[in-house]
């Protein structure tokens, strides 16, 4: 099996050997790729780092209703190829994830859930890779809309999908329902809706799950309203559209003491109001997304719809606003939001292209190059936001590579001997989610490489820094470009 030689421990200075099998149905790519030899290379892995796993909790892979977009496998494979171990979809599928059974075999996406037998969205996701005799490289959780259909208009039941929750009823759930549990609650998408808001915090304090908020109450708009907007002649989005939900879920928080999670946070206005409610101990975290630490509306110009999405780009300030609220804490996790589309449907124009970028494949390297490069943070607390902090969120615990060499490498040993672990040899590889990073790699993001099905992507041609080499998952190595 590989041997990697020589391989930094993320956060210590502690060099290794990792000794690594590989995963039967593994993805390899690069110089290695279909040759037979992989199993007993050598490698010399000195200069990299081995580290947590990442995890996105907000990725959107189109399976049930529009795998044309997007599927189970293709966004699977996106997830390790970009260094994820971890992910939670977002219940926007068609038909939405709410719990409720699928009646109606006419309704779009109806058949492929009903063909495969079974009765609704958490069920059918739950068995996809049972179902559809298929094998997806990475570990998902399952987010359930807040309102049912994902419509604003009534809460979704709780006695409907309560026991997809983890600890509730596991004795009779089989193993692909343990394995992928719904963890959150959210209408991604939009925000709860006024007619919607008591009972889907009702819900989630009755659930104990953490409410995941797209900030926006505005239904116009295409981009951000300000110079751009004018000189494009679209109508524009208000900045304060995204504080004003932010502001109503604050003050929803602080009376229901309900964990509220602000999705792709933008604008500087609500990183004021998140850093006061931290401070003043409410239970809220956010995230922000690549694009909105890398890119302002500018790109508009140069990108067109490649840069359209919501909350829309914002202004150069509200950009290094949000690169300082990492800096300071104020930002808990990154996310993706990898939002495919066909590029027919981005070539629909300002006004009706679909919102969103594909973001998996090259979160890593544009975090790294606009963060680490651009001196707000150090590679660490790169790989602790993209890792530790979302699996946090998910309600896992990230791989916490220390602790697993002190369990698994010889204590006996000579001191000062490297250590090396076998992770062939491990007993438990359940929990064992890691990625193989070179944080000085420069290379150029190429969406036609993409495991993605789609290409929605404003970053082709971008020069980055910092690369996922491989992703280990349960102890085996699901994917390489080593
Ligand atoms: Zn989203």
């Amino acid at each position: 099996m590989p041997m990697l030689r020589n391989i930094k421990v993320w956060n210590t200075d502690e060099i290794i050997d990792v000794k690594v099998p590989l995963a039967a149905d593994a993805l390899v790519e690069g110089v290695r790729s279909g040759t037979d030899g992989f199993d007993d290379v050598e490698i010399d892995a000195t200069g990299l780092t081995l580290a947590p796993g990442f995890a996105d909790p907000h990725v959107h892979f189109r399976d049930p209703g529009q795998t044309y977009k997007e599927s189970m496998v293709s966004g699977c494979a996106a997830s390790a190829s970009g260094g994820y171990t971890d992910v939670l979809i977002m219940p926007n599928t068609v038909p939405a994830m709410d719990g409720e059974p699928v009646t109606d075999p006419e309704a779009p996406g109806a058949r492929e859930v009903l063909g495969v037998g079974r009765t609704d969205v958490i069920d059918f996701l739950q068995h996809y890779a049972t179902d559809h005799d298929v094998t997806l490289p990475v570990r998902y959780d399952l987010c359930v809309c807040a309102s049912k259909g994902r419509a604003g208009r009534e809460a979704t039941e709780l006695e409907r999908w309560r026991r997809h929750m983890p600890g509730v009823d596991d004795q009779a759930k089989d193993a692909d329902q343990l394995a992928h549990p719904v963890t959150a609650i959210s209408d991604d998408g939009s925000a709860v809706t006024p007619e919607t808001i008591d009972d889907v915090f009702a819900l989630a304090k009755a659930s104990g799950l953490t409410l995941i908020e797209h900030c926006e109450h505005h239904d116009t708009g295409a981009v951000n309203d300000g110079p751009v907007s004018r000189a494009l002649g679209v109508p524009g989005i208000p900045e304060d559209t995204e504080l004003k939900i932010v502001e109503r879920d604050i003050a929803k928080a602080r009376e229901t003491g309900v964990h509220v999670h602000f999705q792709h946070v933008s604008t500087a206005i609500s990183f004021d109001a998140i850093r006061a409610a931290k401070a003043e101990g409410l239970p809220i975290t956010c995230e922000t997304a690549p694009h909105y630490l890398s890119l302002s509306d500018e790109a508009l110009l140069k990108y067109g719809t490649l840069a359209k999405m919501n909350p829309p780009l914002r202004s150069e300030a509200d950009r290094k606003a949000t690169c300082e609220a990492v800096a300071d804490g104020t930002v808990d996790l990154l996310a993706t939001d990898h939002a495919p589309h066909t590029m027919a449907e981005k070539e629909l124009g300002f006004l009706d292209a679909p919102n969103g970028i594909i973001g998996l494949e090259c979160a890593y390297g544009v975090c790294h190059a606009t963060l680490v490069d651009g001196g707000y943070i150090s590679d660490e607390r790169l790989i602790e936001l993209m890792s530790v902090a979302p699996m946090r969120l998910m309600g896992h615990e990230a791989t916490d590579v220390t602790a697993l060499l002190d369990r698994e490498t010889d204590a006996s040993r000579e001191p000062d001997a490297k250590r090396v672990l076998d992770l062939g040899a491990v007993k438990d590889t359940d929990g064992i989610g890691l990625v193989v990073l070179d944080t000085a790699a420069a290379w150029t993001v190429d969406p036609e490489a993409f495991h993605s099905k789609a290409r929605n992507t404003p970053f082709g041609g971008w020069d980055v820094t910092g690369r996922p080499l491989a992703t280990i998952i349960g102890g085996a190595m699901v994917f390489s470009r080593l």
